[in-house]
């Protein structure tokens, strides 16, 4: 076991990340989360601290992908032939956070078949990815304008998909590989191909703080932290605790969140009024905003939910300058106000 991660309660500021990566938790369907930002600003202590949050899941014992014993349509090829045998042996593990490196070449990332093997010896071997590690969690990665397009593609298409299909010469393997992709960038450093950005569900801006008392909080805690890890931790239980609990809460609750269609007209005459492409943005709008209600206790998506989330699930579909941050973020404000009132 690792050691203590820091708390997901005690991260100081950062709402915008904070409630994208919640909402993320809650309905992993809005697509990933891309992380703009400077470094430092502790972007993948977030998703880490919120990966520690979520209750341990049950999984398969020896099962390369993690399969929830639970969920049979998920099962992997093994799982299914093992349960014909018998029930599947399951233990808890945590939810998994996976780090993808730069420079990772695509067998690292989907898998790799061995070829020689299936030829010679007629077996089909796969070495399991990091695709497959990732399944149930999170995939995260650092600099993600850095990453070539045809990998960041792929990571997207299994990401909606839900699954990872390995085809080589003939031969193909497929597993389940669920996850919430969490893509980091820094602006300055190479930008993402619009057709990209429009493919991540949300997309949020951190920065660092800019008031005295937050910078304070953040020094503070930081130190705390890593004099102490597990006294540190202690001391956020209970908060974090609640977040957890209403993490859960809001699952629980979603399927039964109504969306009126008064909201539905106001998220479509938002995205009529910014120019964004296709229904994917108001879709987008319209699931996070459903999560953050339900993260609220609140049984119908109203303005004010649709409100939290505009700048989140808009400003990197905007046409001209989609990584102009502060001009898209301000011409979503703009909008907002404009057709949703101040
Ligand atoms: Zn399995």
């Amino acid at each position: 076991m690792s050691r203590a991660p820091f708390p997901f309660a005690a991260i100081v500021g950062q709402e915008e990340m904070k409630l994208a990566l919640l909402v993320a938790a809650v309905d992993a369907s809005v697509g990933g989360v891309l992380v703009f930002g400077d470094r430092g600003t502790g972007k993948s202590t977030a998703v880490r601290a919120l990966a520690a949050l979520l209750p341990p899941m049950l999984a398969v014992i020896g099962c390369r992908y993690g399969c929830d014993p639970a969920d049979a349509e998920a099962w992997c090829e093994d799982c299914r032939q093992r349960s014909a045998a018998g029930e599947l042996p399951a233990h808890h593990v945590p939810v998994p956070v996976v780090d993808l490196p730069l420079g990772a070449t695509e067998d690292r990332v989907v898998g790799a078949l061995d070829l020689e093997r299936a030829l010679v010896r007629g077996e089909k071997s796969f070495e399991p990815g990091l695709l497959a590690r990732a399944n149930r969690g999170f995939l995260y990665i650092d600099e993600v304008n850095l990453l070539e397009d045809h990998l960041v593609d792929l990571l997207i298409d299994v990401a909606a998909s839900g699954e990872n299909v390995v085809e080589r010469e003939g031969l193909s393997v497929r597993h389940p590989a669920r996850f919430v992709l969490i893509g980091s960038g820094n602006p300055e450093e190479g930008e993402l191909r619009p057709q990209l950005l429009d493919r991540f569900g949300l997309s949020v801006e951190v920065r660092t703080p800019a008031d005295l008392a937050s910078r304070i909080d953040v020094v503070r805690r930081r130190d705390a932290f890593e004099r102490d890890r597990t006294g540190f931790a202690e001391g956020w239980r209970s908060q974090d605790a609640a977040i957890r609990a209403r993490i859960l809460a809001a699952r629980a609750r979603l399927p039964c969140v109504e969306v009126p269609d008064a909201t539905l007209a106001s998220a479509a005459r938002l995205c009529m009024a910014l120019g964004t492409d296709g229904l994917r943005a108001e879709l987008t709008l319209m699931r996070a905003a459903r999560a953050v209600a339900s993260l609220e206790g609140s049984a119908v998506v109203l303005v004010p939910h649709l409100r939290q989330v505009a700048a989140s699930a808009l400003r990197h579909r905007l046409r001209r300058d989609p990584l102009d941050e502060a001009g898209s973020t301000a011409r979503v404000a703009r909008a907002v106000e404009e057709v949703l009132g101040p």
